[in-house]
């Protein structure tokens, strides 16, 4: 499928327009607009000379935990002070729209909960949460002021609720997840680079189910020469003008 100029095609606003059952799946480029990096976009200041993958790994923890929490206190920092913007509040809109909606996000930043998202499926976690490796339960930090936090029950490390490069994603998220793309009739794909899987792999679930597939991304990906709809811009403004045209 070719990129598509900016005005909406009919075919795509009647696609969503008949849909009963829709799934989003979003990545690091729906907030990038709230002022949350991607990973592929230059880390700045104080962190511009680490790589995200030498810091999100079980490895880079078990080396250095109190790098890893300084850099995850600086992104919960960037996070705290984000807001939701239009794509997110767009999807907020599908979901009160149609029949059957369901929110897959690689977002580990709460945005679309904040924006108005009931069902959303976080596959890899949350940054705001914190875990306890030990229990393997989400926990409140004991109040102490030291890095890493310990566990108010153990007094183990805690790590950060997020999925790092190389682990499984949580089973039942990725079941929900897969499920949904399996049984939706439009699948749209925001945002996200489609490298990293098994996240990657939805889509084309879709597509073999026989979804009408939607992509929403300023550059290309592997995706958008196999999405029936290839929408070259920014989440923010192109999601807000779908809603606007198919429910407004
Ligand atoms: P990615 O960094 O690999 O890709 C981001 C994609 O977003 C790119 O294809 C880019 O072209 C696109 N993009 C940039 N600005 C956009 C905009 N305004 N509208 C629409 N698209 C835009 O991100 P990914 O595919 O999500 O995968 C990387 C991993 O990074 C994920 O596992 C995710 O958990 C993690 N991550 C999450 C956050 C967050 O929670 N906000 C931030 C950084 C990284």
């Amino acid at each position: 499928m070719p990129d598509l100029p900016p005005e909406l095609p009919t075919e795509l606003i009647e696609a969503l327009s008949d849909a009963r059952r829709v799934v989003a799946l979003t990545g690091s480029g729906i907030s990038a607009e709230s002022g949350v990096p991607t990973f592929r976009e230059a880390q700045t200041g104080l962190w511009a000379r680490y790589d995200p993958q030498e810091l999100a790994t079980p490895e880079a923890f078990a080396r250095d935990p109190e790098l890893v929490w300084k850099w995850y206190a600086w992104r919960r920092g960037l996070v705290g002070r984000a807001l939701p913007n239009a794509g997110h509040t767009a999807l907020a809109d599908v979901e009160r729209s149609v029949p059957e909606f369901c929110l897959v996000t690689q977002n580990v930043d709460g945005l679309h909960q904040q924006a108005g998202s009931d069902h959303v499926v976080e596959l890899h976690g949350n940054l705001l949460r914190s875990r306890c490796p030990v229990e393997n339960v989400t926990v409140e930090p004991d109040g102490a002021d030291h890095l890493p936090p310990l566990c108010p029950n153990c007094g183990s490390p805690l790590r950060p609720d997020v999925v790092w490069f190389g682990e499984a994603l949580p089973a039942t998220e990725l079941e929900a997840a897969s499920e949904a793309a399996r049984s939706c009739d439009l699948f749209l794909s925001v945002g996200t680079s489609g490298l990293v899987y098994p996240a990657a792999s939805l889509p084309y679930e879709a597509l073999e189910s026989r979804a009408t597939v939607v992509e929403i991304n300023p550059d290309r990906t592997p995706l958008s020469p196999h999405a029936d709809f290839s929408l070259r811009g920014r989440a923010e403004e192109i999601l807000p003008r779908l809603v606007g045209a198919t429910f407004g």
